[in-house]
């Protein structure tokens, strides 16, 4: 007698290899059998006929460590068959918090992140060890792999100011990144468009993972510039792998704004010769146009020096604005932007500007854009949320197909009900995963659906060296999704986008329902996983 038994299914083994018609059989938390398993008996059967059975997806970029604290269940995650996320992504990590710097760095992640991680119980970490603990005692539906930040070691040691950090902070730093490995982590990440990992040199940044190499573990990043300096940004993040001796991950990737499209082949060429020298080096991406990311990002770089209060006095500034608006226009992150492209999606403090675009409001209020966004950023203390249109659908499809491309969502764990529900958030935090088997799979036929499986876990599970997951086989651990491969669709908008997806009608985490007949069970049998 099994615990369970899924009949009927195509088993799509997360090896890209055709499905093939099988049952599944459970114990244990693990995948027992896999065959004819007619004569067994089980104490759950699942009938899965004309339905799929794959591997639990991997999402290789998610937010969600900021979110399971308060949110545990992380629905809008299992609900799109997510039963593994890379966490503690662009730099930005709920730890190490050190005690003389502990208050500057929450302020400065609660100002990124906004209202929303407002209920964030950060007085129970301090480290990376004590926040995988918590996390194990309150207890979480996915599993996790976490990364630590290097936005938040640096500006723990040396602030959110520019410089060069001297050898005493490189050796802080470097005993933060073995600690925090020691403890769990899994490898280091950055976000080279916020402060204070826009304000590190390259150099310093290879010596910093060149400890994160000799612990086995990872650089995951978010590169320096997507628009005009896509490349260059490549070409670092590349530089970075190969000189610290660590496997890179290129975040969440894009071209963004129309003048750069023709960048996105180009770039993932530098990836594939990057890879004929015999490095590793892999990128992800989310199935969406826009991309999403805090308004005050929009800001040039000297603006956020010293964090939030000093770029509160700069809004606030008449001729730090009026040069905040010319530098804005010459280059980076705004460059070129139409504001008729920025959709508000959050700013809980004036809701009323939430799902609308930036060139509406501002034509409202009677003023140019530029001083609409420095009033509004003033107005809501920075925390305001949006989304940027800005990638081309002919690329997006090229980078899916991309073979060493894997699927991130680059969101958090949400729902439909409860404190996670506030907001209009980019749709990629309930749809990604569902997103691209049912829009770019079924619908466009860009990729098969076993590519696209294989994508989903056995590639990122052979990037993570999880020896036990990943595929569907017996003695593997069961993370499973169980989905109607003509119904399986994203039904999250840009309007409306707090909707489950459709078409997944179970989920196991480590052997245990979480979602059931379409419904999450709320139980919470996820782990902090290490390599
Ligand atoms: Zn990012």
């Amino acid at each position: 007698m099994h615990d369970i038994v899924i009949r009927n299914a195509e088993v799509i083994d997360g090896t890209g290899k055709p499905a093939n018609r099988s049952d599944v059989a459970v114990d244990e938390g693990r995948i027992a059998e896999v065959g004819d398993l007619s004569r067994s008996s089980a104490k759950h059967v699942i009938d899965a006929k004309g339905w799929a059975v794959a591997p639990g997806f991997i999402d290789m970029h998610s937010h969600a460590d900021f979110s399971l604290p308060i949110w545990p269940t992380a629905d809008s995650m299992l609900h799109q068959g997510i039963t593994t996320a890379v966490v503690g992504q662009c730099g930005l990590s709920p730890a190490p918090l050190l005690d003389e710097t502990r208050a500057e760095v929450v302020a400065a992640l609660s100002g990124f992140f906004g209202e929303f991680v407002k209920d964030v119980p950060w007085h129970e970490w301090s480290s990376i060890g004590d926040y995988l603990n918590f996390l194990t005692r309150q207890g979480i539906s996915p599993n996790v792999l976490q990364l630590v930040g290097q936005g938040v070691i640096r500006a723990s040691v040396m602030g959110l100011g520019e410089g060069r950090a001297d050898q005493g902070q490189m050796a802080t730093m470097k005993d933060q990144v073995v600690a925090a490995m020691a403890q769990g982590a899994i490898g280091l990440s950055t976000g080279l468009i916020y402060p204070p990992g826009s304000f590190t040199a390259t150099e310093e940044l290879i010596e910093l993972t060149q400890t994160v190499g000799e612990c086995n573990g990872y650089y995951f990043s978010h590169i320096r510039g997507e628009g005009d300096t896509l490349l260059e940004s490549v070409d670092e993040a590349i530089r970075i792998g190969r000189e610290a001796g660590t496997s890179v991950q290129i975040s969440h990737f894009k071209a963004a704004r129309k003048d750069n499209w023709d960048k996105s082949p180009k770039a993932l060429q530098l990836i594939e010769k990057a890879q004929s020298e015999g490095l590793d080096v892999t990128a992800d991406v989310y199935p969406y146009l826009a991309g999403s990311t805090s308004l005050v990002t929009m800001l040039p770089q000297w603006a956020h020096v010293g964090g939030p209060k000093e770029i509160l006095k700069r809004l606030a500034d008449p001729a730090a604005r009026s040069k905040m608006s010319t530098d804005m226009q010459t280059g980076g992150f705004a460059r070129g932007i139409e504001w008729s492209s920025v959709l508000i999606t959050s700013s809980p403090n004036r809701t009323e500007y939430e799902g609308r675009y930036v060139s509406d409001l501002a034509n409202q209020a009677g003023k140019p854009a530029y001083d609409w966004v420095f009033d509004a950023l003033l107005k809501t203390q920075l925390d305001m949320g949006m989304a940027v249109f800005g990638m081309s659908e002919e690329n997006r499809r090229r980078e899916i197909q991309f073979p060493s491309m894997m699927i991130c969502t680059d969101g958090f764990g949400l729902a439909t009900t409860g404190p996670m529900a506030r907001g209009v958030p980019h749709p990629r935090n309930y749809g990604a995963f569902p997103r691209v088997l049912g829009r770019y799979v079924r619908d466009l036929q860009v990729l098969t659906l076993e590519e696209a499986v294989y994508k989903m876990t056995g590639l990122p599970a052979q990037k993570l060296r999880l020896k036990d997951r990943g595929l569907i086989r017996p003695g593997f651990t069961a993370d499973l999704v169980v989905f109607d491969p003509a119904a399986v669709s994203d039904r999250a908008t840009y309007d409306n986008p707090h909707r489950y997806a459709a078409g997944i009608s179970h989920v196991l985490v480590n052997g245990q329902f979480v979602i059931r007949d379409g419904s999450h069970t709320g139980t919470k049998p996820g782990a902090a996983l290490r390599i």
